[in-house]
């Protein structure tokens, strides 16, 4: 049925996995997405008799008929989340359905299946369980978890395809990038625009960025910022991860949910927390020429990038045809930017109350 809402799991996993001292090592140094768990979760769909067939097995290849619909036209949606070893030695998941929900308002505009959401958060925690000794112990570790579906008919038609792959992996991941502060190069290049999938977590969206993020590494920057794709004035948001705006008035600034940028869980987590820290916050568009002459002035004081890989990470200093900005010293995390990635690190670790019910115990 498309509307079951729970699905009966097939528990098949790897009947030789990794040693546990192969594991340690593996852990010892991580890297971020190279190594991963000894299982994955696969459900399939089909057109009229919707999801089924949902096991944990053995991470393992895919074969794949070469006329699969996704080789062709990126008929793909993905989540990124994170499971957490707390001090107790459970494992947590942050705000899960809020990626449940985000999926399957992905795969509606991709034209796919919707995934019901106990299904997708149920997915996570049985890939999660049988996996449990690969979720890293220190801080700033944790193990990323990648839902993603595929589209999955043999056919080159262009249309919606009658077949999907619902998909969880795992990757044991250590810190994204640390506390030093990164360069950003502001691209001629579009991200998303009015009535396209920006706010779509698709995988089309990351190869129009590919050559942007490229321009940018050849600039000495570590990520893109996008802006607007009709004035080319307005911050929209970095390839991956929402940003936010620190001011001298103690003030913070994120660009608005207008349909062009990824309604990002961390973006709406701090906008709680920094409300809750008594902050003022607004949603409000920023333009790219504010931003220069406030950099220039000092009212700019800090800029951080903020998603669930990286957390939230300073940003020092802006590059691109208009010249560069610096923010504040141009180094290093600022205190505001410090304060609201502590106070969202310690609710997903569990050594803070969890006053929003963000966290769900999964062992
Ligand atoms: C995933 C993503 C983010 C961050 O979303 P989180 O839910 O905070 O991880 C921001 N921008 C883009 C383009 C993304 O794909």
């Amino acid at each position: 049925m498309d509307s079951a809402t729970s699905l009966p799991f097939t528990l098949s996993p790897n009947a030789s996995p990794v040693t546990a001292q192969q594991r340690a090592q593996i852990l010892a140094n991580p890297g971020f997405g190279r190594v991963f768990t000894d299982n994955m979760v696969v459900i399939r769909y089909q057109e009229g008799r919707g999801w089924h067939d949902a096991r944990v097995q053995p991470f393992a290849p895919l074969a794949l008929n070469p006329a699969c619909a996704v080789l062709h036209y990126a008929q793909e949606i993905f989540e990124g989340m994170k499971a957490y070893r707390t001090a107790e030695s459970g494992i947590t998941l942050f705000r899960p359905y809020a990626n449940a929900a985000r999926f399957a308002k992905s795969a509606a505009r991709l034209a796919m299946p919707e995934v019901p959401e106990e299904v997708f958060v149920e997915a996570v925690r049985q890939l999660v369980r049988v996996d449990h000794a690969w979720v890293p112990g220190k801080p700033d570790e944790s193990l990323y978890i990648r839902p993603f579906m595929i589209a999955n008919e043999t056919f080159l038609g262009v249309k919606p395809a009658s077949e999907y792959l619902f998909m969880v992996i795992a990757s044991p991941v250590g810190a994204y990038f640390g506390e030093e502060a990164v360069s950003v190069w502001v691209s001629d290049f579009c991200r998303a625009a009015p009535g396209g999938t920006g706010e779509a977590k698709c995988g089309g969206n990351y190869a129009a960025s590919l050559l942007a993020q490229q321009e940018a590494k050849g600039h000495g920057c570590a990520q893109v910022l996008f802006l607007d794709a009709v004035e080319r004035r307005w911050i929209e948001e970095m390839g991956g991860m929402n940003v936010f705006f620190v001011f001298d008035d103690g003030s913070l600034a994120t660009p608005p949910l207008t349909g062009t940028i990824l309604r990002g869980i961390t973006r709406d987590s701090l906008l709680t927390l920094a409300r809750a820290q008594g902050l003022t916050v607004r949603e409000e568009p920023y333009a790219i020429d504010q931003l220069y002459a406030d950099a220039a002035s000092g009212r700019l004081k800090e800029v951080f990038a903020c998603g669930t890989a990286a957390v939230v990470s300073p940003i020092g200093r802006f590059r691109g045809p208009k010249g560069d900005a610096v923010v504040g010293k141009g180094q290093g995390i600022g205190p505001v930017t410090a304060k609201l990635r502590s106070a969202l690190i310690a609710i997903q670790r569990g050594t803070a109350p969890d006053p929003h019910n963000w966290v769900e115990k999964v062992i």
